[in-house]
């Protein structure tokens, strides 16, 4: 995958300013420093920074003033961490307007302490009234699940994709062409992943005190830049099946 070969490149472009600075004597912290500010891609980001806050004062001058007295987003974004899908951009939202958590193919475990702590805060706190679970085409994450390849310590993370595949594999099968298989497990993994947060007593308690709270499963075609609402939303347990399905007064049982 690309980020091992960046992660090499890194390892590589450290050991030459380690090298150096033995041989100078220099401080090797400065070096870095050095480095990284010269370095166009990083620069650039700071530069970008500058040009949108004048271009965000002209607009509005108390843009950030607003910004700074609090968020109450009404939408939650789980999506991939694929750089091409951010989520403000592609669905023409402002800062403060999307709350937003992504991982590597939107995948979303009842294991995962981080995805829990946002949906929490999301849901019990922000009140957020849609959670998106956002995959898109192409996606990376996917394609790699579906193989038979070792990428490291993430295998341990696409396990919970090839579990979808396995669930799905009926289907998924009588698919020849790759790249649509790949594009199908997509679908299937938004949806499964959408259903796991319906599976969580975080959704469901919230589903019982108010009805304005939905889940959503979304695909980003990045070939177009649309969205593709897959038809899977959901506003209350019903259709869970009985061992998801937790009793309303599950806590008093106890
Ligand atoms: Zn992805």
């Amino acid at each position: 995958m690309i980020c091992l070969k960046q992660k090499t490149c890194l390892r590589n472009s450290n050991k030459d300013i380690m090298k150096n600075d033995n041989k100078n004597g220099t401080n090797g912290a400065e070096k870095l420093n050095l480095q990284l500010v010269n370095n166009e891609s990083y620069a650039k980001l700071l530069s970008n920074n500058r040009t949108w806050v004048d271009k965000q004062l002209q607009q509005d001058p108390e843009f950030f003033k607003t910004l700074a007295k609090g968020q109450s987003p009404e939408i939650l974004w789980i999506g991939c961490a694929d750089s091409r899908v951010p989520a403000n951009e592609v669905t023409g939202t402002k800062p403060g307007e999307v709350f937003v958590h992504r991982n590597i193919a939107n995948v979303c475990v009842h294991t995962d302490m981080n995805m829990l702590s946002v949906l929490d805060y999301a849901v019990n706190v922000l009140k957020v009234k849609h959670v998106i679970v956002a995959g898109h085409y192409g996606c990376g994450g996917v394609a790699a699940a579906l193989s038979n390849k070792q990428f490291g310590l993430i295998d341990n993370w696409l396990r919970h994709i090839k579990d979808v595949y396995r669930l799905h594999s009926h289907e998924l099968d009588r698919i020849t062409n790759q790249e649509q298989k790949v594009n199908r497990l997509v679908e299937l993994n938004v949806t499964e992943q959408a259903y796991n947060l319906c599976k969580t007593t975080i959704i469901q308690n919230a589903w019982k005190e108010r009805s304005d709270l939905f889940v959503h499963g979304w695909i980003v075609d990045i070939s177009t830049g649309l969205i593709k609402d897959l038809g899977v939303s959901a506003n209350d347990s019903h259709k869970l099946g009985y061992v998801y399905e937790f009793e309303a007064d599950a806590l008093a049982a106890h």
